[in-house]
């Protein structure tokens, strides 16, 4: 456990009785949003892409630590994969609690780590971009909201490169800016039935996938921390202690809110 974990002081059952979808949850945040949901009390479904195994492991881990999760899995490239697993949502959580209600969607899934320039960025990446991280949680949320209680919370993960023009991450970036207009506009629609829509923005986080690049070198951990007002490089846990509270009756007055939780990145120079 980490030092920020320890530092933590909520009750661990403030999600009890809730349910939960995290999207792309078989690793990275996704798991650790997972795993902090579900200490809170809260029925996770951890969905994955690809890798089954890797989303058991979330999903063993979080019953090993006395939490409830099951796992789903779909390829969110296609509107077929979204209904696919918005099928199986229901039909998960009616298998674990005899009914089809879901509390919290987390929209986190997204193709991720592309650092391709301008010029090489082809259509089909592009398309791919937007399939995976823009049409799927737009049209995940639409087909759950029947399923979603009033009251429930749609949180979605975008990026703090929206406020910071960086290299190699152009179509990246224009994906997470398009999830911040719909994350305030969808706020306003669904606001009516006490469904709060906020997201929050990571900076860079280590994960098994950003892991060797962020500690390539200690010069490199150095070239992370500067960029930052903070002096660590984030944690999965840092990102998903702020999801917890946005998902708790405690920010129940706060929607269509974009959460920087970056650590400060690149805030500007340190004189
Ligand atoms: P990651 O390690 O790349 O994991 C991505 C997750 O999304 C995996 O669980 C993967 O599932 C799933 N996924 C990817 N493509 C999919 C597809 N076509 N269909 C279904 N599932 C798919 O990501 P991460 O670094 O933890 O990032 C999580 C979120 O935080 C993303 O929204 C990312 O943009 C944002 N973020 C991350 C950072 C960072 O530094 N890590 C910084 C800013 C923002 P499978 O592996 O099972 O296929």
């Amino acid at each position: 456990m980490s030092q920020h974990q320890q530092a933590r002081t909520t009750a661990a059952t403030t999600l009890a009785d809730k349910t939960a979808l995290v999207t792309g949850a078989s690793r990275g945040i996704g798991r650790g949003i997972a795993q902090r949901l579900a200490a809170e009390g809260a029925l996770v479904a951890v969905h994955y892409g690809t890798d089954g195994p890797a989303a058991q492991e979330t999903v063993d881990a979080i019953v090993a630590a006395g939490g409830r999760a099951f796992a789903v899995g779909a390829d969110l490239t296609t509107i077929d994969g979204v209904e696919q697993l918005a099928d199986a949502v229901r039909s998960g959580l009616r298998a674990h609690t005899g009914v089809e209600f879901l509390d919290i969607l987390v929209n986190n899934a997204a193709v991720t780590g592309q650092h391709l320039a301008y010029a090489e960025t082809t259509p089909d990446l592009f398309d791919r971009l937007f399939a995976v991280n823009v049409r799927a949680p737009f049209f995940l949320a639409q087909r759950l909201l029947p399923t979603l209680r009033d009251g429930g919370r749609i949180i979605n993960i975008g990026s703090a490169v929206t406020r910071i023009a960086l290299e190699g991450e152009l179509a990246y970036t224009m994906t997470k800016g398009a999830m911040e207009t719909y994350t305030r506009t969808l706020a306003n629609e669904v606001g009516a039935r006490r469904i709060t829509v906020n997201l929050v923005a990571p900076g860079p986080t280590e994960t098994d996938r950003t892991r060797a690049f962020f500690r390539s070198s200690p010069e490199m951990e150095a070239r992370m921390t500067q960029a930052q007002a903070l002096p660590w490089i984030g944690q999965p846990a840092d990102i998903a202690d702020p999801v917890a509270f946005l998902a708790s009756e405690d920010a129940r007055w706060i929607t269509g809110h974009v959460l920087d939780a970056s650590g400060g990145t690149y805030l500007g120079p340190k004189l």
